[in-house]
């Protein structure tokens, strides 16, 4: 019987389940598909501190400090590179945009220019001379999202976590307002303590407990292509309005996407994990979007597309909190589009609100409760990639 049972192996759940078995707690890690099947294997995998709310930035802040040394701590290689971001304005408008999300983040101490110009070709030259403006952010980078997730996850069994794949949590089991268990498609399993960190489906899981979490599910297309025969872009590439993202990989594929767009709420997991099928337009968007800032992604050779889905909560900002109402329940959810960068952050706070321990960051921004009463739809801009 473990003592806490973690729900979801993205890399929200992947790294607290490794902090908590290296702390010596047992710990089994569930996921109703695979590790990394959801958002954390559909990513980007953008590891970036600009273009954060302010409440996110200190969060950010200490998980690009983590990643530096990530892989030395989880013993694998995560394919991590700090080889910066650039925020595009390709309009008047954007520019203006840029500008000003400099300034500010400048302010709230974040080591980020603005660059006019030639200066954006002398970082990148693979961007189109038509771009106007960028952010610089040289501190920001990316990662494999799925040797990341394996890696917290290999970590943790070492350290003595159980997993299990396949498997359902259906419901929370709670007596007298403390978690008792939870209950999946196979069994009963009791414990003392739940993490829940399964993503665009943890509101399902929140409900039955009279809890709301508010978020609008929203679709973006992702393209990965066949690798160029030579990296020709190190930064990870962002528009001023985020209608399109994406990176080339240390491996030299291109994997970009579109902005968000909405979802009917269908999929098809009849092959193991969660699918949509990506329209003929979202893919003629992504090839047009971001092919215009980086000319050579057109004519990459397509290896594979997909959709993935997005959590926005109404003010792009996750809910990390231990729900009053429901003692022995800690929730990490809604990231809104840019969870990933967090992931080893997030494990440790949940991990210690699980346990009771202290935490490290100021919580108040991530309340669940902030969203009490809320009816309307979530319309924050969220940056992804
Ligand atoms: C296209 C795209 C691009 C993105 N780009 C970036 C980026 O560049 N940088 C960045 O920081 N973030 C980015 N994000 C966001 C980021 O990927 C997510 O915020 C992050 O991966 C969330 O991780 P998670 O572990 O919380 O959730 P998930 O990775 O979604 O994991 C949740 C897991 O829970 C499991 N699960 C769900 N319900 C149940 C259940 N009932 N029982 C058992 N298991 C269950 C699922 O199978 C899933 O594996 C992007 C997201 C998308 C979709």
């Amino acid at each position: 019987m473990p003592e806490i049972v973690i729900i979801g192996a993205g890399i929200s759940g992947a790294a607290a389940a490794c902090r908590l078995a290296r702390a010596g707690h047992d710990v089994l890690l569930l996921d109703r598909y695979a590790p990394a099947a959801m958002a954390s294997g559909w990513t980007l995998a953008g590891v970036r501190c600009s273009g954060r709310h302010p409440a996110e930035l200190p969060l950010a802040q200490a998980a690009v400090t983590e990643w530096q040394t990530l892989h030395e701590d989880l013993g694998a290689d995560l394919f991590y590179r700090r080889e910066g971001n650039l925020r595009l304005a390709r309009t008047p408008d954007e520019v203006a945009v840029i500008r000003d999300m400099v300034a500010d983040q400048t302010a709230a101490g974040l080591e980020l220019s603005f660059i006019e110009g030639k200066d954006v070709q002398e970082i990148a030259p693979a961007v189109s001379p038509s771009v106007l403006a960028a952010s610089w952010c040289p501190g920001d980078g990316h990662a494999d999202p799925h040797a990341s997730v394996a890696a917290f996850i290999e970590a943790a069994v070492r350290a003595g976590a159980q997993t299990s794949w396949g498997e359902e949590v259906t419901g929370l089991d709670v007596e007298h307002g403390r978690i008792t268990g939870v209950t999946t498609t196979t069994r009963s399993i009791p414990c003392e303590r739940v993490i829940l960190a399964a993503g665009v489906f943890a509101d399902k899981l929140l409900a039955p407990l009279g809890l709301s979490l508010p978020y609008l599910l929203r679709v973006v297309t992702v393209v990965r292509s066949e690798p160029l025969p030579e990296r020709i872009l190190a930064p990870v590439i962002g528009v001023a309005n985020a209608d399109c993202a994406g990176r080339q990989e240390i491996g030299g594929q291109w994997r970009a996407s579109t902005g968000v767009g909405p979802w009917d709420g269908n999929y098809d997991d009849s092959t193991g994990k969660p699918e949509i099928r990506p329209t003929l337009a979202s893919v003629r968007d992504v090839i047009d979007r971001f092919g215009t800032v980086i000319p050579a992604f057109s004519s990459a050779r397509i290896q594979s597309v997909w959709t993935g889905i997005i959590d926005t909560t109404p003010d792009a900002l996750p809910v990390l909190d231990t729900p009053q109402a429901v003692e022995g329940l800690a929730v990490g959810a809604g990231f809104s589009g840019h969870g990933f960068c967090l992931g080893p952050v997030t494990g440790r706070i949940l991990a210690a609100l699980a346990t009771g321990d202290p935490v490290d960051h100021d919580l108040a921004p991530f309340r669940l409760a902030r969203f009490e009463g809320w009816n309307g739809r979530a319309e924050a801009l969220t940056l992804h990639g």
